[in-house]
């Protein structure tokens, strides 16, 4: 299934991403698409703030991997831009996944696809050519996470000025 929204500023990105922090529960895994700048860690910053994590929010790009503490769960923020091998990272990764306790959100996930499950959201951004600040946001989900997203769909129309 599908929802397709926009985000005009990154102030909305960010809400969007607290908002269904508040909706969410662990375990989860979060698939981040979209070009540089796009508006990836943007989104993760405001859906640790809705999970209730006081943790600074950076791209992992160098670090591959951060952990953000919540309230009675962990964020595991992957980032595989530009590797070719994942490497140890990759089992970092299978252990998260494997943890009931965490929510997983991974950017550049490519080299990655073979370990994880197809049971996911994935959240693509996407420039466009109408506003530089303008994206268009494409959630894709299953069955599972319906309620989720629906809730968020309606919180989203009541939360967009
Ligand atoms: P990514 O992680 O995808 O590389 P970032 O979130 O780090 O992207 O950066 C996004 C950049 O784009 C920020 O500088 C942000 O201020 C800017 N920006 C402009 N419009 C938006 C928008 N609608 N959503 C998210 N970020 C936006
Ligand atoms: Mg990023």
């Amino acid at each position: 299934m599908i929802y397709k929204t926009v985000s005009t500023s990154s102030e909305d990105t960010q809400r969007l991403g607290q908002r269904l922090g508040q909706l969410l529960a662990a375990p989860a895994l979060l698939e981040l698409k979209a070009d540089l700048g796009a508006g990836k860690t943007t989104f993760v910053r405001g859906l640790a703030q809705g999970l209730g994590s006081k943790d600074t929010v950076s791209s992992p790009t160098f670090t591959l991997s951060k952990i953000y503490k919540a309230k009675n769960l962990q964020i595991h923020h992957f980032d595989f831009y530009r590797l070719n091998d994942a490497g140890i990272v990759a089992d970092q990764l299978a252990e998260s996944l494997e943890d009931p306790n965490v929510i997983t959100v991974v950017e550049w996930s490519d080299i990655v696809q073979n370990i994880l499950p197809e049971e996911r959201l994935s959240i693509e951004f996407k420039a466009t050519a109408n506003d530089a600040q303008e994206r268009e946001v494409t959630i894709r989900y299953s069955e599972a996470k319906a309620n989720t997203i629906r809730r968020l769909e309606t919180d989203w129309q009541e939360l967009r000025p």
